[in-house]
C-alpha cells in the first residue's frame, strides 16, 4: 500500500502590520509601469526560504521554531533595487540592529537540523515589490520602517490566479510575553 504525505511549500517570513502593508502597496502600485505589481495579500519579507516540506518534518520544524527566543526587528527599506535575474524590483535596507540577523541565523540552524537545505548566501532583507520587471524606475520615496514582533511560518499555495500565501503559525518576540516570575511569594 502506498502511503500519502501531503507536501507543502514552505518559508518563514515577516509579515507586514496593515500600514506598513499599505504603504509598500502604494509604492508598488505606483511602480506598477515597470512590471506586474505583488498583490498587496502578498506582501511580506522572507527570512528563510525551506521549499517543499512533509508534514512530519513541518511538527518538528513547528516545535522547534517555537523554542527560538527573539527580539523584535526593525528593518529601515529606503532603497529600490531591481534584480536582474528574478526580473524583480524589492525594497531593500538595513536593520536597526542584529536582531534579524540572529533569527534568521536560528531559523538556518533548525532548518539545518531537519536536514532542510536552504540559502547560504549571505542575508538580505527585501520586500518584492513588482514582478517580471525589465527596469529601475527613478521614483523618490518615503523609506519604510517595517517593525516587527513577530515571525511566521508560510506556506506558499499556486492557485490558478497566481501564487497565494498562508500564514500557518506566528511567534512573538520575547519583549512581548510575559515576564516570568523568579521566585513567587
Ligand atoms: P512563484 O515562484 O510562483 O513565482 P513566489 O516566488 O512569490 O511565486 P515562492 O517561490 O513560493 O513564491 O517563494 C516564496 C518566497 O520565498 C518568496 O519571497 C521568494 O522570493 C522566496 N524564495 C523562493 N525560492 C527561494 C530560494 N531558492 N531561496 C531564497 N528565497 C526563495
Ligand atoms: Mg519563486
Amino acid at each position: 500500500m502506498t502511503e500519502i504525505t501531503q507536501v507543502k511549500r514552505l518559508f518563514f517570513a515577516l509579515w507586514p502590520d496593515p500600514e506598513t502593508r499599505a504603504q509598500c502597496a502604494a509604492l508598488s502600485a505606483a511602480l506598477k509601469p515597470a512590471g506586474r505589481p505583488v498583490h498587496p495579500d502578498n506582501l511580506h519579507v522572507t527570512l528563510v526560504f525551506l521549499g517543499s516540506v512533509d508534514e512530519a518534518t513541518e511538527a518538528k520544524l513547528i516545535d522547534a521554531a517555537a523554542a527560538i527566543r527573539f527580539a523584535k526587528v526593525s528593518i529601515n527599506f529606503d532603497k529600490l533595487d531591481y534584480w536582474r535575474r528574478p526580473r524583480i524590483i524589492c525594497l531593500s535596507g538595513k536593520a536597526e540592529d542584529s536582531a534579524a540577523a540572529l533569527l534568521v541565523e536560528q531559523l538556518n540552524t533548525i532548518a539545518a537540523a531537519l536536514e532542510i537545505p536552504t540559502d547560504d548566501r549571505p542575508y538580505q532583507a527585501h520586500v518584492t515589490l513588482i514582478r517580471k520587471a525589465n527596469r529601475l524606475p527613478t521614483l523618490t520615496f518615503t523609506p519604510i520602517n517595517w517593525q516587527a514582533d513577530a515571525f511566521c511560518l508560510v506556506e506558499s499555495c499556486s492557485t490558478p490566479e497566481g501564487v497565494a500565501y498562508r500564514v500557518l503559525k506566528t511567534w512573538q518576540a520575547y519583549e512581548d510575553q510575559p515576564p516570568i516570575d523568579s521566585e513567587a511569594d
